[in-house]
């Protein structure tokens, strides 16, 4: 057989959606509504090329603890170049970034021998009806590993380019690890212990580091209202042309920490040249 490549692709209805809603009703239309393709990122190509490569690194040991064949899967760093080639018509960052991310996988491996991890899923999709409505909320979890006391962690990869507690403390209140927060509670009960930010710095000298995210009770009380809040907004847009959808306007949703909004130029001279 073949090895497989895992490239589960984006969540069926997850944070994003409700996130960009929330954000800027223009910006949701310009994505979710009219399906516009951007310019990809530089962190954006290299994230995903991570999160390609890990994913078959814990695939890979899964099927070797559960009596699988790793095989049916491609090693990681096939699977980096496999994901690349399969986007490389998008752009050239693409085959650019596969030496540097194969080396930092490397760097990745070698620096947590001796992890000791039972690995339960990968890249699995967890799936909810939330509210009054029942809203279908997704989130696609990267990993989901029992520890050596059985209490069940759901590991998230993020790539960055510093790691210190800033770069830390800016998914505490990020809808995406209160969600985790959310799933992790419902389904492993008393068993679930957290949710770990598994971070890997990609510029040499590479960096590692993985600790549990500090709880936001108060935030995960809120959460459900959040969604309902998400959903009310794109229910009250739907059907209607995007140039009638809400701008944000704000100076630091046009651009922000990362630089201009994707639809920058659209928002200011229109899709006209
Ligand atoms: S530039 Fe501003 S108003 Fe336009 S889509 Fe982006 S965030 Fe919204």
């Amino acid at each position: 057989m073949t090895p497989k490549l895992l490239d589960a692709g984006r969540s069926e209805r997850g944070w994003h959606r409700i996130q960009n809603a929330i954000r800027c009703p223009r910006l949701f239309a310009w994505k979710e509504i009219e399906g516009l393709k951007f310019p990809i990122s530089s962190p954006l190509v290299n994230g995903s090329l991570l999160h390609i490569g890990l994913a078959h690194h814990y695939q890979r040991i899964k099927e070797k603890q559960t009596g699988g064949n790793p095989d049916d899967w491609l090693r990681p760093e096939e699977a980096i170049e496999a994901l690349a080639l399969k986007n490389a018509e998008e752009s050239t960052l693409w085959l650019a970034a596969v030496p540097q991310i194969v080396d930092a996988y490397y760097a990745y491996v070698n620096n947590w021998l001796g992890e000791n991890w039972r690995v339960l899923e990968v890249e699995e999709e967890l799936r909810a009806h939330l509210g009054k409505e029942k809203h279908l909320y997704t989130q696609r979890a990267d990993l989901i590993v029992a520890d050596h006391n059985d209490r069940v962690w759901i590991v998230d990869h993020k790539s960055a380019y510093r790691l210190n507690s800033k770069t830390l403390r800016q998914h505490i209140l990020d809808g995406q690890f209160i969600g985790y927060q959310l799933f992790g509670k419902a389904k492993y009960k008393e068993h679930f212990a957290g949710v770990l930010v598994n971070r890997v710095k990609l510029s040499t000298p590479y960096d590692f580091d993985r600790r549990a995210l500090e709880p936001a009770p108060q935030a995960l009380r809120h959460f459900v209202s959040v969604i309902e809040e998400g959903e009310r907004r794109i229910a009250r847009w739907e059907g209607k042309p995007t140039e009638e959808w809400p701008m944000a306007l704000n100076n630091q949703t046009c651009f922000g920490k990362y630089g201009a909004c994707d639809a920058y130029d659209l928002c200011r001279f229109g899709s006209e040249p």
